[in-house]
C-alpha cells in the first residue's frame, strides 16, 4: 500500500480574456469532464470568472480552448451546448465548425444569422 497520493495537475484558462489563471492539483479519480468549467478568480480580469479545465492527460487541450475562445464560444463564462448551437451552411466562414456557428458571443457580424422566424415554406 502506497501512501503516495496520486495527483493530477489541471491548467485553467479564463473565458473572459483567454490567459491562463493558476493551476489547480486534484486527486486522481476527482478530475472533471474534458473541458470542464469551474469559477476562479481571475488576476487579470480581477474577479470571478468561469475558468476552462484542462487536464494533464485529457482531450480537451490548449488548442481547443484557444479555438472556443477565439471564434467566441463563451458568453459570461457559459458555453453553449454544441447541439444548441445556430447551424449555419456558411461553410466558408471560419467560424463555422460542423456546420454550427461557434461565434455565440456575436463578435463576428457575418449577416449570415438568420432567425428562424421566416416562414421556409413561403
Ligand atoms: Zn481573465
Amino acid at each position: 500500500m502506497s501512501k503516495v497520493y496520486n495527483t493530477t495537475s489541471s491548467r485553467f484558462f479564463c473565458t473572459k480574456c483567454g490567459r491562463e489563471g493558476i493551476p489547480v492539483h486534484r486527486k486522481k479519480g476527482q478530475e472533471r469532464e474534458d473541458g470542464h468549467l469551474k469559477k476562479l478568480y481571475c488576476m487579470y480580469c480581477q474577479e470571478e470568472v468561469n475558468h476552462v479545465e484542462i487536464k494533464e492527460y485529457g482531450n480537451y487541450t490548449v488548442d481547443d480552448f484557444k479555438q472556443e475562445y477565439e471564434l467566441g464560444r463563451f458568453i459570461n463564462g457559459e458555453r453553449i451546448e454544441k447541439k444548441d448551437l445556430i447551424e449555419c451552411s456558411n461553410i466558408d466562414c471560419p467560424f463555422n465548425v460542423d456546420g454550427r456557428c461557434w461565434n455565440s458571443n456575436y463578435s463576428n457580424d457575418c449577416g449570415h444569422r438568420i432567425q428562424k422566424e421566416v416562414d421556409e415554406n413561403g
